[in-house]
């Protein structure tokens, strides 16, 4: 997951639509120049004339951080590079006053289209991600969570793989909402939803299973490992002001239940069990996290 809010995916979007309006802008120019043989820019025909346009300056210099992780992003640089390449070589023909060889224009073309195709692809996933977010938290619906778990269920039961669910319920959030009123409450649910996207790894998803209840699901990580970050969420989550207008700032606390999914262990039972857990996290006190075990008392 891009682990970003609904409003920075918005803008990440936005800036990502006016990076290839200044593409397609750019080609215009490039067909131009080619077309009518006039003066190349020399700025394109230069070794790095992949970092000069404003498409390479966006995708080098402004894109988000975590977009710059994404594996369609990745994708679109070499292209890119190899995109420009290609034109540099037409452009230098044509400025030695040479025929643009046939060949050569076959290769900009060829790349010019596995860039769009690329740049679609990233733009396609950036909306299908958008549309999967809950509105006032930023994080995923539910929708897509027993499909996505049970393919990780199905790459656990294949061995070398594990994932941790992590059950996460507000403490006490029903006295915020009796005491500074609804509209507050969303603010909560709002600023702990960009808290949680934050602090989680570019691997893990972040579901709103209910109301006030958030579901982790930890690729590629063990208990150890699972438990160890939560607990540092957990108390990081302490220190957060919550800033819900009129000069009021709230702390909050939540309680965690981890289970480790195993090859035995259903979709739905493997999520009933960090809801237990995190239940007996409750139990004992809330503000902690409890990992399921036969016991419950890990
Ligand atoms: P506990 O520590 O045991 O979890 O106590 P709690 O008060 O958090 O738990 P409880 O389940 O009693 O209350 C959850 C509250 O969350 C009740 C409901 O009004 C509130 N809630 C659920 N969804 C939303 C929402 O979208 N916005 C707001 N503002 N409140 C919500
Ligand atoms: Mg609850
Ligand atoms: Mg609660």
């Amino acid at each position: 997951m891009l682990n970003i809010s609904q409003n920075v995916l918005t803008a990440v979007i936005a800036q990502l639509d006016s990076a290839i309006a200044f593409h397609g802008a750019w080609f215009d120019k490039i067909s131009e120049i080619l077309v009518c043989r006039s003066e190349p820019n020399e700025v394109d025909m230069q070794d790095d004339a992949h970092h000069h346009c404003k498409f390479g300056k966006w995708y080098y210099k402004e894109a988000h951080p975590r977009l710059r992780e994404h594996p369609a992003f990745l994708e679109i640089g070499p292209l890119h590079e190899e995109m420009h390449r290609n034109a540099a070589l037409l452009l230098q023909q044509l400025q030695n006053d040479q025929q643009i060889k046939p060949a050569d224009y076959h290769c900009f073309s060829v790349a010019l289209e596995q860039l769009r195709m690329e740049i679609n692809n990233l733009s396609n996933e950036l909306h299908e991600i958008s549309r999967q977010l809950d509105p006032l938290t930023g994080v995923y619906t539910r929708g897509g969570m027993l499909t996505k778990l049970r393919n990780d269920l199905e790459k656990v039961k294949r061995g070398q793989f594990q994932c941790c669910i992590i059950m996460l319920d507000i403490d006490d959030f029903k006295a915020i909402n009796d005491r500074y009123g609804h509209p507050a409450g969303d603010e909560v649910l709002q600023q702990l939803g960009l808290f949680l996207c934050n602090h989680i790894r570019i691997y893990d998803d972040v579901y709103r299973y209910g109301g006030e209840e958030f579901l982790i699901v930890m690729q590629d990580c063990d208990k150890t490992a699972a438990k160890q970050s939560i607990e540092r969420i957990c108390k990081l989550l302490n220190e957060v002001d919550f800033d819900i207008g009129g000069d009021v700032i709230l702390n909050i606390s939540a309680s965690f239940g981890l289970y480790q999914m195993d090859a035995t262990t259903g979709v739905t039972e493997s999520i009933t069990r960090a809801d237990e857990a995190m239940y007996e996290a409750k139990r004992q006190g809330k503000n902690r996290l409890i990992c399921w075990s036969d016991g419950l008392a890990e």
